[in-house]
């Protein structure tokens, strides 16, 4: 990517896209220009070197105007969240297929040299994730479909559009399937946030207030492998200036059940709680990890950061937030209610 083009970050406000347009501008990108539709103020980051711009993707006119200029394009809008927000809200996740379809027609129109589409794990083949010590997951695995309900058929669908603009209006598309990125300015309360910052969330509570106790979704042997920040930015890096056009793993292959996850960071927080289980609250599917045979050999690379380094990070920034109350929930019915005026 030539430093002097002007790159597009779409979900500039999110955890993942404020993270990217900050590595951005620190790998010397000048122009670099961030979307999203809520206030600066809910931003996870705002990056004074970037241009930042309030616009709804999921109108046309303003997907236009988003990549007016644009040469490259990383489009990490969504409506999301972790299990307690996708398995309660599958309209509203389905209806980000507006995003990536008004995003792709701009992009088409605008002759974009890269598109970069933030896709998921959730594609996966739901009867390959029954196990809970699961063989790994190849790209393959996404077919016969049969994903994530809402959420995953969203992406699934969304990554298809990619590919067939990609051969029938050359766009150049890049698709990578993440696998459960957390880290530092992640949402880690509020209805959206994941299993890594929910749990530094709920031990950091206990620490603060002497009950230690804490209560796990599920029956904690969901395994899952999670994606530490860094790791994700490299492997989109790397992956928009490739010549591969298929969707690819970008995810840890380091597999932990959500027991173990929270034996880690109760090791890091030095205390041990007692636990209860909610069998009925939002759990996901059994076990999922990403197999990266493929990403090493296109890549030449693939995740690196231990769950323990990456953990510390992030359960020591959840404390401070913890810690200072500063947790701003944003309302998850938010997209729904503008969508009614
Ligand atoms: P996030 O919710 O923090 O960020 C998404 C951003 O998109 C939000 O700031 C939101 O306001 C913005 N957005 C939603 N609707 C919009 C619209 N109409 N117009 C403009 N902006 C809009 O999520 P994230 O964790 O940063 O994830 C980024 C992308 O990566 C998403 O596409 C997500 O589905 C995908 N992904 C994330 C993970 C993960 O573990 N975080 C895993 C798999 C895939």
């Amino acid at each position: 990517m030539d430093r002097e083009d002007l790159v597009v970050v779409a979900g500039a406000g999110g955890f993942i896209g404020g993270h990217l347009v900050k590595h951005l501008v620190e790998r010397g990108h000048t122009q670099v220009r961030a979307i999203d539709v809520k206030p600066l103020h809910e931003w996870h980051q705002v990056v004074p070197e970037a241009e930042s711009r309030l616009l709804d993707l999921r109108e046309r006119i303003d997907a236009g105007a988003a990549l007016q200029g644009a040469r490259y394009v990383f489009n990490l809008a969504a409506d999301m969240g972790g299990m307690g927000f996708i398995e309660t809200n599958r309209a509203l996740c389905m209806l980000s297929v507006l995003i990536n379809t008004h995003l792709l027609l701009a992009a088409a129109e605008q002759e974009v040299d890269r598109y970069f589409y933030a896709s998921s794990a959730c594609v996966y083949a739901a009867g390959k994730q029954d196990s809970y010590t699961p063989e790994p997951l190849a790209e393959a695995d996404a077919y016969p479909a049969m994903p994530e309900d809402g959420y995953g058929w969203e992406k699934l669908f969304s990554e298809r559009m990619c590919r067939h603009f990609r051969e029938d209006y050359r766009v150049p598309t890049r698709i990578a399937r993440y696998h459960n990125v957390y880290g530092p300015l992640g949402t880690w309360t509020g209805g959206r946030e994941k299993a890594p910052a929910a749990i530094c969330r709920k031990v950091a509570e206990a620490v603060i207030r002497g009950d230690h106790t804490i209560k796990i979704w599920g029956d904690g042997r969901q395994a899952r492998s999670f994606t530490f920040i860094d790791d994700c930015l490299e492997g989109t890096v790397r992956l928009t200036e490739s010549d591969y056009g298929d969707p690819l793993n970008i995810g840890s292959s380091e597999l932990v059940s959500i027991d173990g996850l929270v034996d880690v960071v109760e090791e890091i927080a030095g205390v041990t709680l007692a636990r209860t289980y909610e069998p009925d609250a939002p759990r996901g599917v059994n076990g999922r990890n990403s197999d990266n045979t493929l990403v090493r050999a296109v890549l030449d690379w693939e995740p690196s950061t231990s769950l323990r380094h990456g953990l510390e990070v992030t359960y020591r920034w959840v404390y401070d937030q913890v810690k200072s109350g500063s947790g701003v929930a944003r309302p998850v019915t938010r997209a729904l209610s503008t969508i009614r005026q």
